[in-house]
């Protein structure tokens, strides 16, 4: 969004010019692919984003709070100090702004439990064990909700408005990578969707 302002143009302008240069890679890298999905213009993966927030919501994940926090704009995350080299985001070389908004919360914290026991038994089975190992002391660190709607404004309304509060957009993260089950037809037309989980079973 920002980038587009900079350069004077649309939103979807960039989005669509950025899309087109990552379609363009299938040629040199020789790449087949069985589908292509973009987070930004397919109908499919956003009626998927809403389901996948209804059902949290139903569940109580999300909750509202109000969040003050060190955040960096390049990567669209709330930083912690101990996170940042000398003061600025490793990855943009940038001091983050303080940022107070009210945005939605997934409540992470609630599923340590369940998450250790679903990994432990074997029910969730993460390979290779190294990545699992990580994954357990991440859990057993202690897990922090973390906000998934960013205000509409902040954003300029570019995103998926958040269901039911039209002054949020759901996080992009938190709505990116719903690609995974979206382009299976998550929300729209299960049957790829619940093939692959009953296969990886
Ligand atoms: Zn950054």
């Amino acid at each position: 969004m920002l980038a587009a302002e900079a350069e004077g143009i649309d939103v979807q302008a960039l989005v669509d010019r950025k899309a087109e240069a990552f379609a363009a890679l299938r040629s040199p890298l020789a790449l087949s692919l069985d589908d292509f999905i973009r987070t930004s213009s397919a109908p499919r993966h956003r009626i998927g984003v809403e389901r996948l927030w209804r059902g949290c919501a139903a569940a109580g994940d999300p909750c509202r709070k109000e969040y003050e926090g060190l955040y960096c704009v390049g990567c669209e995350q709330f930083y912690t100090e101990d996170e940042l080299v000398e003061g600025q985001c490793a990855e943009h070389g940038m001091e983050p702004e303080l940022v107070t908004e009210e945005n939605w919360f997934f409540r992470l914290s609630r599923h340590a439990d369940r998450l250790r026991d679903l990994i432990t038994g074997g029910a969730l089975r993460i390979e290779p064990a190294a990545r699992r190992n990580e994954v357990l002391a991440l859990i057993e660190s202690g897990l922090h909700d973390f906000s998934v709607s960013r205000s509409h404004s902040s954003a300029r309304g570019w995103g998926i408005p958040v269901p039911d509060d039209p002054s949020q957009v759901v996080y992009v993260w938190r709505d990116a990578l719903g690609d995974y089950v979206t382009s299976l037809g998550y929300g729209t037309d299960d049957s790829l969707y619940l093939a692959g989980r009953t296969t990886r079973r």
